[in-house]
């Protein structure tokens, strides 16, 4: 295959079995897939150590280092959260294990390791700009200091925003969005709200199609969702999501850990014959 102009669209938290239930046939390029994620240390997948070893292949190390942001939920873990209701100290549980908190002792190894992209935007060092918007917003919003539907319409501009960018690009090009994770932590017992949100994504999604040939779509995670899944409800699913175009080969990656080298070995396949020659002893 050529990756001339080749689109990667990652998509954070995209559950294979909502997309399924739902009949959500945009998010459905040629060869679709459930993607197991892989937890590195953690309970639950964790977005900050799948991105990076997607795009770079680096692995968490352990580290005396917090990875997390300064965050001001982490105080009030300190003081003790057995005052607020259920609901809430649920998402702001998976809320911390988004940003890190709970795995302080992982870190990515390092964030500037090359990638292999020929350009990407807001993903991977995975601290980006639109990333820790969408976190705070969602501090925002879970301390009542910010409306839901306004704190929803930011996060759906960047997510357009790297869209506009994803098609716009030329070669092998890559871009993250948050929205349907921003939204899943927070409505993941509304069926009907969040159902709307990945209608959104897929219109997102359908723009895309619409003007490129080439397409993959990654999601890390899903959702534990109140209408499907046993407690705790609102941290990440096991089930991921893969989906690519019809020039991308078969088969396709079952285990997010098998993305990287999914992508690297076919993005100039001639390159990776000689590597392989090379590494036999045919060439010197
Ligand atoms: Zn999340």
């Amino acid at each position: 295959m050529s990756t001339k102009d080749t689109k990667v669209l990652a998509i954070d938290c995209l559950d294979f079995g909502l997309v399924n239930d739902w009949g959500l046939t945009g998010f459905q390029l040629d060869h679709t897939t459930e993607l197991t994620p892989y937890m590195w240390h953690t309970e639950y997948p964790h977005t900050a150590h799948i991105w990076p070893y997607v795009a770079m292949k680096v692995e968490p190390v352990k580290s005396g280092k917090t990875v997390s942001w300064e965050n001001p939920l982490i105080d009030h873990l300190s003081t003790g959260l057995s005052f607020l209701p259920k609901r809430l100290r649920e998402y702001m549980g998976s809320k911390l294990e988004d940003s890190g908190f709970r795995t302080e002792h992982l870190q990515i190894q390092n964030y500037d390791h090359p990638h292999i992209f020929d350009s990407v935007f807001q993903w991977p060092g995975i601290r980006n700009e639109h990333l820790k918007r969408a976190w705070d917003l969602s501090q925002e919003v879970a301390y009542n200091k910010r409306d839901l539907e306004e704190a929803k319409n930011i996060v759906h501009n960047d997510a357009m925003e790297s869209i506009d960018w994803l098609i716009s690009t030329e070669g092998l090009t890559a871009t993250h969005i948050h929205y349907i994770d921003f939204c899943s932590h927070i409505e993941a017992r509304n069926e009907v709200a969040l159902k709307q949100d990945y209608k959104l994504i897929e219109g997102l999604v359908n723009t895309v199609r619409e003007n490129v040939e080439s397409l993959m779509i990654i999601s890390d995670h899903g959702i534990k969702a109140g209408w499907i899944d046993t407690p705790p409800v609102g941290h990440h699913s096991m089930r991921g999501y893969f989906s690519v175009t019809s020039d991308w080969p078969t088969p396709i990656p079952q285990n997010v850990k098998q993305v990287h080298d999914y992508i690297r070995l076919n993005k100039n396949p001639e390159n990776n014959l000689n590597e392989l020659l090379n590494d036999l002893g045919y060439l010197s």
